[in-house]
């Protein structure tokens, strides 16, 4: 499949504007993630899956926000990282990816002080990409609001559990919109994500 083929608009896919075709991973998952299917990927970094998950998340806040970018605006996306650095790594693709079409990310982690978090929040974003802790501290402090969250990432599903964090995820959904889209991205299938899959996902994922 080409990017053409992809029918993206062009400031979509300016982030791609280096690479000669789709990954095989991210073929696979626009289909499915622009007609608002639940979505798992079993996949390794490296395979380009932050814009097989990152493109689709920018083409649904365009879709939702219809040009509307409020001030103060709640994020539409969630992106959940089990580590900082990977968190930060999302992060900068998606606030390059969504630079052309008017998007904004902010990250949200841990062992730095909120402030500039908060302050970001404040100003209004689209997608947020964070690690389980933070978010929930910022979700308690009542500084970010997931209730308009309606496209739910979790990425490194397997290592975020295997760190403990089952407890916040759990939490951290539970504060998104009931009727979102998720994917879930993982290396391994082990029973634990299979089980969180079960929980928060449609009973029929399409699984890569
Ligand atoms: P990721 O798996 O998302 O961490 O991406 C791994 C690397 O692949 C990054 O350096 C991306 O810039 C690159 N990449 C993403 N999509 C493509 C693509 N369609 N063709 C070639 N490289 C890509």
């Amino acid at each position: 499949k080409s990017f053409v083929e992809s029918m993206l608009p062009s400031d979509v896919l300016e982030c791609c504007e280096n690479f000669e075709s789709p990954s095989p991973i991210q073929s696979r998952a626009w289909p499915f993630l622009l007609d608002g299917r639940d979505f798992i990927g079993i996949a390794a970094t490296g395979s380009g899956k932050t814009l097989a998950f990152g493109v689709p998340a920018i083409m649904h806040v365009l879709k939702k926000r219809k040009g509307k970018l409020s001030k103060g605006r709640n994020p539409l996306c969630l992106v959940l990282s089990p580590t900082r650095e990977l968190a930060q790594q999302i992060s900068d693709v998606l606030c390059d990816a969504g630079k052309p079409c008017g998007v904004k990310s902010v990250c949200l982690y841990g062992g730095t002080p909120k402030e500039h978090q908060i302050s970001a929040l404040k100003s209004g974003v689209d997608i947020a990409i964070g690690t389980p802790g933070r978010l929930r501290d910022l979700i308690e402090m009542g500084v970010c609001s997931l209730k308009e969250v309606t496209f739910g990432v979790l990425d490194e599903a397997d290592r975020m559990l295997d760190m403990g964090f089952e407890p916040e995820v759990r939490y951290i959904l539970g504060q998104t919109c009931s009727a979102r889209q998720m994917v879930m991205f993982s290396a391994t299938w082990p029973l634990s994500v299979h089980q969180l899959a079960q929980e928060f996902m449609d009973p029929n994922p399409v699984k890569v």
